[in-house]
């Protein structure tokens, strides 16, 4: 059934070619050109796909145009029918998708079936929080010095065609959380997926179009980001830019978008802090899940530790011990493994890896991990780490969690504002209040009391400062983002 379903989106040779999705029809580029992806799990090739052309694009671009206003005039409650089988297909196929994603990016199964699930769940609740998205009107005679006479009728209208970019980590998840908002608020979507993970994001465009959704509201071109990537973005069909990806990509795209709206969701590099009353057991647990869960390759992931020497040892044993517990390295396709399997490729791990030997010799030292067997890198953390250290001044996306020694909260604070980053941070303490007066002293977009950093529950608002991201997401936030603002201003006769 599943192979049936699909069955258009790639050949039937071993290893498949996938197609790109032109609004239409699932095509080969005439580039002739294909990029192999290779798993991180085994190195084999799972899959080919596409690179297209400039002339493609255009293709693509201008039938999303064209496709766009009569999408928008559709009746809200068909777009939201449309979603709502997304959301169906999605379960329908989880199992089917799980496995695929685990050899593509490497995610554990758990952690890949939690990505695909969540993701049908945040698609319906997209589909039932439109619904209360309404416009309003506005009378003249509340501003001073105006009489009545004039009457705004403020409307919620579509940017147009937005361009939704993902990144590797949460392929399904991260594509979906654009085109869903988009669709729903009239809009047309072209999706360039991740090269890694094109294959899962791919099979997604691939339920948006049997649930529905008519032709050219959505597309699909793949090719690596830094070919394509400029030419798409700075393309004068595109009318919006949703972005998740590194913040490197994200101050490039941001140049060449000139004055189209964006929405980004960049690099996250989180700190905690650990207050001297926190519950030390909880506190360990929240450390572990988030430094380590898909192998550190999370925006929200917990990068390091800031506190004063007595409470970084008091923790450490107690991290190992939950470490013990709730980490096992290894093939992400056996059930046995948690939290921690290869990373993206060996490149990237051997990126890691050269990070944290360059701190340890800058003086930081070893407690556990640092070693690298291809593309897995074990679980390691690091003591004595400064901030001018590049494993914690840039983002490094892998399972590496450093501690860094402050002599006061002010001291931790002072280091966290200091960053280039702004996505989230964590504060420890059995008194909330104090946790209060930290968290308002942070310069990011969200503070978690007693949490590790993350993205949900998926309605909350999610938002990056600084180089962390442009914009706010979560599931009204991001329907409102994907949509503007139209007055019709009616003037009554004097
Ligand atoms: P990335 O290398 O920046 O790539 C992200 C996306 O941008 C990919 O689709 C990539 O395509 C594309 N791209 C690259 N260069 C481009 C260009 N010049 N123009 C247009 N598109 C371009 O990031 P990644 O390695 O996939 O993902 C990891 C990063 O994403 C981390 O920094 C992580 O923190 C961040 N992230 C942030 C959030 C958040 O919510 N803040 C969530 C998840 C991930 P190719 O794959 O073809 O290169």
């Amino acid at each position: 059934m599943p192979d049936e379903f699909f069955s258009p989106i790639f050949d039937n040779k071993t290893p498949s070619t996938y197609r790109y999705f032109d609004g239409e029809q699932w095509r080969e580029s005439e580039s002739r050109k294909t990029i192999p992806i290779i798993s991180p799990v085994d190195n084999t090739i799972v899959a080919y796909t596409q690179v297209v052309t400039e002339k493609e694009i255009d293709a693509v671009l201008n039938h999303a145009v064209v496709s766009q206003s009569g999408w928008e005039n559709t009746a809200l409650n068909k777009r939201v029918s449309i979603m709502h089988l997304v959301a169906d297909w999605i379960r329908h196929f989880q199992d089917y998708l799980t496995v695929l994603m685990t050899r593509e990016i490497g995610k554990t199964h758990d952690e890949a079936k939690g990505e695909i699930v969540r993701t049908a769940d945040l698609i319906d609740y997209y589909a039932q929080e439109v619904q209360s998205i309404r416009g309003e009107t506005l009378d003249s005679d509340n501003f001073p010095g105006f009489e009545k006479g004039k009457i705004a009728m403020v409307e919620h209208v579509a940017h147009g065609v937005v361009l939704a970019i993902a990144p590797f980590n949460y392929p399904v998840n991260l594509s979906a959380s654009k085109i869903a908002p988009a669709l729903l608020m009239g809009n047309s979507v072209v999706l360039k997926p991740p090269t890694q993970g094109a294959l899962s994001a791919l099979h997604l465009v691939r339920i948006f179009e049997k649930a529905g959704v008519p032709k050219g509201v959505l597309s699909a071109v793949t090719g690596v980001g830094n070919d394509i990537g400029n030419y798409i973005v700075s393309h004068p069909n595109v009318s919006m830019v949703a972005f998740t990806g590194s913040s490197d990509t994200g101050l490039a795209i941001a140049g060449k978008a000139a004055m189209k709206p964006l929405l980004f969701e960049c690099g996250g590099n989180n700190p905690a802090i650990v207050l001297p009353d926190a519950d030390m057991h909880t506190t360990a647990r929240e450390i572990v899940k988030g430094a380590f869960q898909y192998s550190g390759q999370r925006c929200t992931g917990i990068k390091y530790v800031l506190t004063m020497p007595n409470i970084r040892d008091q923790l450490l044993p107690l991290i190992k011990d939950a470490m013990t517990e709730m980490v096992k390295a290894g093939d992400p396709r056996s059930l046995e493994t948690k939290l921690v399997g290869p990373v993206i490729s060996e490149d990237a791990a051997i990126h890691i890896e050269e990070v944290v030997n360059e701190a340890i010799l800058q003086g930081a030292t070893l407690i556990v991990g640092g070693k690298r067997t291809k593309a897995l890198m074990e679980p390691t953390i690091l003591t004595g780490v400064k901030p001018t250290m590049r494993v914690i001044a840039k983002e490094t996306f892998g399972p590496v969690m450093s501690f860094v020694d402050v002599a006061s909260v002010d001291e931790a604070i002072q280091i966290i504002n200091a960053s280039e980053y702004g996505l989230q941070a964590s504060v420890f303490t059995k008194d909330e209040g104090s946790g209060i007066v930290v968290a308002q002293q942070l310069n990011v977009g969200t503070v978690q009391i007693n949490g590790s950093p993350q993205r949900g529950p998926d309605h909350f608002p999610f938002l990056g400062v600084k180089h962390s991201g442009v914009g706010v997401q979560g599931v009204r936030y991001s329907l409102e983002a994907m949509s503007r603002v139209k007055s019709v201003i009616i003037n009554k006769p004097q």
